[in-house]
């Protein structure tokens, strides 16, 4: 059961309610740079990105805003720290939310001003408390009591002004304060979470903590969009994301890769062949088409029939070659060397 919540629209994409939940990702390009940004952006929507943010770091990042919209497919979201101005310039420059930071631009008349131009503009704003940018006053609590007092307290002045188009993040770079700040602001409102684990860290490290993190409140029903952040390429960021819904279940797209860890029964390179169909796969279309299949990779007759049968197509291996199946059904017997071409053909088919 998913935590009921109320939707919001960033642009065409709908957060929260029966929305899907939907990935996000941040640009790492300077935002000035127009073409660049675009560039990355449009890597990050192949692999399956529906929201971006990008820094808006002064004047001239707000208004290179208009001229990235024009070259993107998805809705963009102004990243606003410190001084509230630029996120009324990132709004006429057609922003299509905003998120804003209660630890650093709280004076209640600012704050007042940026809903009233979002009122304007019907946009969504987020309210992103991190652990990292709290007040050094407030840190007296535990960090996640101090985030949902935050965002709580910030609450308050876009209730009486009476705008509710909002998304709420709670993020520490710590995994448990951050489950237990989503699950504690859980119980006070029903605006939908932008799910995520700040400064996670890179490579595998990061993507484990982000998948805890972001990965049990999921399994507890709670979050509507989430982004996966790691010291690294944003593509990475996508993949991770895209693969943490996946292993939910609640995205079914693109190609599902079983295979075993292989062990002394293993009689074929099977590392090499599942490196090469993922590698082949990933970042084409067949990796985000909203289909997904199901492909199973396997090394010995143990549980390598029982998979490959239950997979949309499986390679069941034994002695140097391996017997391929299809919806369930023995298609032909096949040699070690053909296999990942043969199942890249499969996919492509
Ligand atoms: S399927 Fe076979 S080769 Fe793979 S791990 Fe299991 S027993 Fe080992």
């Amino acid at each position: 059961m998913r935590r009921r919540t109320r939707q919001v629209r960033i642009g065409k994409v709908r957060i929260g309610g029966k929305a899907p939940v939907s990935i996000q990702s941040m640009s790492k390009t300077d935002t000035r740079d127009v073409v660049k940004t675009a560039q990355q952006i449009n890597r990050l929507i192949s692999l399956g990105c529906e929201v971006i943010r990008v820094a808006v770091k002064d004047r001239e990042s707000a208004s290179a805003i208009s001229k990235i919209k024009r070259r993107i497919s998805i809705p963009l979201e102004a990243d606003i720290h410190f001084d509230y101005r630029l996120a009324l310039l990132a709004q006429e420059a057609g922003a299509d939310a905003i998120r804003l930071n209660p630890g650093n631009i709280y004076r209640k008349e600012q704050v007042k001003e940026v809903i009233s131009a979002a009122k304007a503009n019907k946009i969504p704003i987020r309210i992103g408390v991190n652990s990292g940018s709290l007040p050094a006053s407030s840190l007296k609590s535990s960090p996640a009591k101090t985030m949902v007092k935050a965002v709580r307290d910030y609450l308050k002045i876009f209730e009486k002004q009476r705008f509710y188009d909002i998304m709420i993040s709670l993020k520490a770079s710590n995994v448990a304060d951050t489950i237990e700040a989503y699950q504690e602001m859980a119980r006070f409102c029903d605006y939908p979470f932008h799910l995520g684990v700040t400064a996670t860290g890179t490579g595998s490290e990061g993507i484990i903590r982000s998948a805890i993190g972001i990965g049990t409140l999921l399994a507890e029903g709670i979050g509507d969009t989430i982004r996966v952040s790691l010291t690294g390429p944003p593509e990475d960021e996508v993949i991770a994301a895209r693969q943490i819904l996946q292993a939910l279940g609640l995205r079914r797209e693109g190609v599902r890769l079983i295979s075993c860890p292989t062990c002394g029964r293993c009689q074929v390179d099977l590392v090499k062949i599942v490196k090469k169909v993922r590698n082949d796969v990933r970042c084409t279309k067949y990796d985000v088409r909203k289909r997904a299949k199901t492909i199973a990779i396997m090394g010995c007759e143990v549980n390598g029939p029982g998979e490959a049968r239950e997979a949309d197509i499986g390679i069941a291996f034994g002695r140097g070659s391996g017997i391929l199946f299809k919806k369930g059904k023995v298609v032909k017997k096949i040699a070690a060397k053909d296999a990942a071409r043969t199942l890249l053909n499969e996919i492509k088919r």
